[in-house]
């Protein structure tokens, strides 16, 4: 009997993988680190290598396996499964992902983009559940997403709707942006363009105890800013203000678009606390005249770093 299924996140950093029986219970789980300068071929071929690996420490096989679910950290088409553009890892522009792994494997394979599972598993198990209408949003190194509209993600014309982190936002500020806009909202709010901001703020000559937990100007990540944000370092608190009030523009310009005013948040970034999350929500209600009427619920991720294994999973029918 197929019963179970499979759920694979490459993220850029972090490959996670899951076996999951016929109730979508975690069976076995584990996690390696991305290697980011490997080839397509090699990567694919990996993932198939672990997946096999996965499947016999839980004393199966492959037969039993109804179909195995991949998230990749780029624009995915779902219908051709193929990866388009990925600033994350390069090899994969524009690979046929889904049938490299399903050759190898001989099991059916469906991939989507990162943000449209967490999308889906927040909305079947997480803090979207019972909502008709939800966006999720991450908001990490890259700032991404996915839409529920009538109870069902919606993918659009060619499988990149949600790519809410490249909407265009700011003339007057973010740096160039892989989606080749400057000033969409990654450009300016991403954990990367943040980090990337505080490093120039220091070069110009600016004093911060972010330098201090950094040890080193090439080392300042979202760590150590936010390490100094805890501090009331003024140079973080700038930084991460700055960042929450772009994030709070492009909450409010999804809810014009689509009246959704449900939106779950997760990622790396909100581990900078409710104070950064309070300002980004200030920003969203400072901007939207309706939140009095109808006032937004933002929502943390209940599934956190399992939600891509679960919505990859979740993508076999
Ligand atoms: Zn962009």
């Amino acid at each position: 009997m197929r019963d179970y299924v499979i759920g694979i996140d490459v993220g850029g950093t972090r490959i996670r993988m899951g076996l999951f029986d016929s109730g979508m219970q975690l069976v076995s789980e584990q996690q390696y680190l991305t290697d980011k300068d490997a080839t397509a071929n090699e990567l694919i071929g990996f993932l198939a290598q672990q997946t096999e690996v996965l499947v016999d420490k839980a004393g199966m096989t492959l037969e039993q396996v109804r179909g195995i679910g991949a998230a990749f950290p780029s624009s995915v088409d779902f219908k051709r499964g193929v990866t388009l553009e990925s600033s994350n890892i390069v090899s994969l522009n524009e690979q046929p992902v889904r049938d490299m792994l399903r050759q190898r494997l001989q099991v059916p394979v469906y991939v989507d983009n990162d943000g449209n599972v967490a999308a889906l598993a927040e909305h079947r198990y997480g803090a979207g559940r019972g909502y008709d209408h939800m966006i999720y949003a991450t908001l990490a190194t890259g700032i991404g997403g996915g839409l529920i509209l009538n109870g069902q993600l919606y993918r659009g014309m060619h499988g990149m709707a949600g790519e809410i982190g490249h909407t265009f936002i700011s003339d007057s500020t973010g740096y160039p942006c892989g989606c080749g806009v400057i000033g969409c909202v990654h450009s300016i709010a991403s954990g990367f363009f943040m980090a990337r901001y505080a490093m120039d703020r220091i070069k110009e000559g600016e004093e911060s105890r972010i330098l201090d937990y950094a040890g080193t100007l090439s080392n300042i990540d979202m760590v150590a800013v936010g390490r100094a944000f805890q501090m009331n370092d003024p140079l973080a608190l700038e930084v991460v203000n700055r960042g929450a009030e772009y994030l709070g523009r492009m909450f409010h310009n999804l809810n014009q678009i689509f009246d959704i005013n449900i939106f779950v948040y997760g990622g790396g970034i909100t581990k900078l606390g409710h104070r950064f999350i309070d300002r980004m929500i200030a920003s969203y209600r400072h901007h939207s005249l309706i939140d009095q009427k109808y006032p937004a619920k933002f929502l943390p991720s209940e599934l956190g770093d399992r939600a891509e294994v679960i919505g990859a999973a979740l993508l076999v029918q």
